[in-house]
């Protein structure tokens, strides 16, 4: 079930419904997205159609924060819980270690995805990375990195180039890819490579994630101050459907 959350169609799932749905996908012979946004993606969409059309042609995306929970709230269409892509991309690698599905780590600065994939393999039995590539690149590049892609043999690819770059880039180049799933996963790779540390659970648990976040990264503080701006939103969003309800 997806709800319609400021103009981007949300899948309402818990994380073991997210992840269900995903692995689904897993021997596909379509490529299929999956997207994770949260409060400033869905502002971007506001003024760049071209990211709106990209995540439109997501198979699964994701409330990855806050923001989008207390949008969907307002909306009186709230969903079951955050999906945070960070976790979901992990939970995914552990049934791909089992199936014996490969993942090709794409994204972040040189020698993270590599630092990444030495931990993710120690963390998960059995997993298969076929590949790995930074994210810095010219358009001029895209062929010779999907022609890496495909030639890896990946059936799961993480594309870790941040907002908007990774939506974009999976949506243009989903035709040309041979995997059978790929993840806009953002900052992802720093965390498994452990450059960035994740809240610890508690601040997870009362959704302070992001104040975590703030205090480790204060730069993100101009990024964070889209949640009241996604909210303001959200509540004009509700008139509107009611006066159109009414009318
Ligand atoms: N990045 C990249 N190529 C670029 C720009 C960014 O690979 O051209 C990487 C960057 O190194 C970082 C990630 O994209 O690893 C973005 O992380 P951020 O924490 O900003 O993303 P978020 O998780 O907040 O979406």
């Amino acid at each position: 079930m997806k709800y319609d959350i400021l103009g981007v169609k949300v899948d309402n799932a818990t994380m073991d419904e997210a992840v269900n749905a995903v692995s689904q996908y897993l021997g596909s012979k379509d490529s299929h997205i999956v997207v994770t946004p949260n409060a400033e993606i869905l502002l971007m969409c506001e003024n760049d159609p071209q990211l709106r059309d990209a995540i439109g042609k997501a198979s699964f995306v994701c409330a990855d924060g806050v923001g989008v929970l207390e949008a969907a709230k307002i909306l009186k269409t709230p969903l079951k819980e955050k999906v945070a892509g960070c976790d979901l991309g992990y939970n995914l690698l552990k049934i791909a270690a089992k199936n014996g599905n490969s993942v090709f780590l794409f994204g972040a600065k040189p020698g993270v995805a590599e630092c990444a994939a030495k931990n993710l393999c120690e963390k998960i039995p059995g997993l298969i990375v076929c590949g790995t590539r930074d994210g810095y690149f010219t358009p001029e590049q895209d062929d010779e990195i999907v022609k890496q892609i495909n030639d890896s043999g990946a059936d799961v690819l993480w594309v870790c180039l941040g907002a908007p770059k990774q939506e974009k880039w999976m949506a243009e180049n989903k035709d040309k890819l041979n995997v059978s799933v790929m993840l806009g996963l953002g900052g992802s790779l720093d965390v498994y490579a452990g450059n960035v540390k994740r809240a610890p659970k508690f601040m997870i648990k009362c959704k302070a994630e992001w104040l975590y976040r703030l205090i480790k990264e204060p730069w993100r503080f101009g990024r964070m101050i889209k949640i009241p701006r996604v909210i303001k939103l959200a509540k004009q969003e509700l008139k509107r459907r009611n006066k159109d309800a009414r009318a």
